[in-house]
């Protein structure tokens, strides 16, 4: 296990004080803090490289794109991927899904078509679905879940037809922790020919990934969920399907040759990724999974596990406490209501304590639905956790109940 004190000091935002209270972070679904080391990396390049990437002859040019490129190796490198070929640069994980949506669509998908994704999924792996079915008449199919957030398999498995074209599905929910059995879901999809796509946003910053032992034939995360910057992500992708699939945008960088009369497409992974690149931001990202691989996966993996199981055990003793998923392979996240305190009334309050906790419907309104709720309140947890700062929320859970 790492030295959980000498971790906190890499991350200077943790010791600030809100409401003069110690900060209490527990928004790590939405965002994660960033090290020291991924913030200096990002200024350093900024001071003493910047030069935009590709095709520059000059020296600066060259060294931001050996940076640049070699980021794209790090993330190779972090999923397992076969090839630097099928890592795809975009914005996150919504722009990734989306990509996918519309290529995989163009490419493969008619009218009448089926895509299967689950209850649980985040809006950006149910919309962009829902404009792929309003452009090319594609039908969305849902995999149940039971009530305690699990989803159900052979549901799941009676969903296949001979229409069914792709899965798409989370690795871990945003809110009910729910680590799903991906590695089995997509082995039963192969066995119909299907291929999946995995939404890895909430299981990267949390667990090891090996798309090549998943077998997953697409899976998107962002880099501001796993201590890396903001408007960063990947899309990955099997070189076989990506090189079937067509440009998402046209611009710079995706092009061979451009002529009015015809113009031919760059080669992966650039075929995907029109216009300069975030190539300060590739940088942070590589660097914040260098962190996280040098603390080792496993070990934050066990860390968050033990956080949580912590703050399950004391908050399941509150009175009146809800909380929604409850499944045997559950992650670092944990969504509640108590009694009929309205979940922004507990947020709000919680703040005033110094803890950081979500609320609200989570981007997942159709779970929403399912559970028969508006929102929630989402504690989430970092690798920089502690016990103590479940301590804390839990007695601030306490005195807001009190108090009402
Ligand atoms: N998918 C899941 C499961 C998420 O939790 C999130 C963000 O909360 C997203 C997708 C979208 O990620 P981003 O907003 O970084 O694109």
């Amino acid at each position: 296990m790492y030295n959980l004190e000498q971790v906190r000091q890499d991350f200077p935002i943790l010791s600030r004080e809100v409401y003069k209270r110690p900060l209490v972070y527990l928004d790590n679904g939405a965002t994660t803090q960033k090290p020291r080391v991924v913030v200096d990396s990002m200024v350093n390049e900024y001071y003493s490289v910047n030069a935009n990437v590709h095709r520059g002859v000059h020296f600066l040019s060259q060294q931001a794109t050996e940076l640049h490129e070699g980021s794209r190796e790090t993330v190779r490198r972090f999923l397992n991927a076969r090839s630097i070929n099928e890592v795809i640069f975009t914005r996150g994980t919504t722009e990734s899904l989306n990509l996918l949506a519309y290529s995989f669509g163009e490419a493969f998908l008619n009218q009448g078509d089926e895509v299967i994704v689950s209850a649980m999924e985040h809006h950006s792996n149910i919309v962009p679905w829902q404009l792929l079915a309003d452009r090319k008449g594609i039908v969305l199919r849902v995999i149940p879940m039971n009530d305690k957030g699990e989803l159900l398999q052979e549901e799941y498995h009676n969903l296949f037809n001979e229409r069914t074209k792709l899965v798409s599905v989370a690795h871990v929910s945003n809110v009910l922790g729910t680590i799903n059995p991906v590695k089995e879901m997509i082995a039963y999809a192969h066995a119909q020919g299907v291929p999946v796509a995995v939404d890895g946003a909430q299981s990267t910053p949390h667990m090891a990934v090996d798309v090549q032992d998943l077998d997953a034939d697409f899976f998107a995360f962002s880099g501001h969920k796993i201590y890396g910057p903001t408007g960063v992500g990947v899309l990955y992708g099997k070189e076989e399907l990506l090189e079937k699939m067509p440009p998402y945008q046209g611009g710079g960088e995706m092009i061979q040759r451009v002529s009015f009369e015809k113009t031919t497409y760059n080669h992966l992974p650039f075929k995907f990724e029109a216009g300069t690149p975030d190539y300060i931001a590739t940088t942070g990202l590589a660097n914040a999974l260098d962190y996280v691989t040098a603390l080792g996966m496993d070990q934050i993996f066990a860390h968050e596990q033990e956080l949580t199981r912590y703050a399950m055990e004391q908050m399941l003793a509150i009175p009146d406490m809800h909380i929604y998923g409850q499944a045997a392979h559950k992650d670092a996240v944990i969504s509640f209501n108590v009694g009929n305190i309205h979940h922004l009334d507990m947020g709000t309050l919680l703040d005033r304590l110094g803890i950081a906790v979500r609320t609200g419907h989570h981007c997942a309104e159709p779970l929403m639905h399912r559970l028969g709720i508006e929102g929630t309140v989402r504690a989430s947890f970092g690798l920089y956790n502690t016990k103590e700062e479940v301590d804390v929320l839990v007695a601030g859970i306490n005195r807001v109940r009190n108090m009402f």
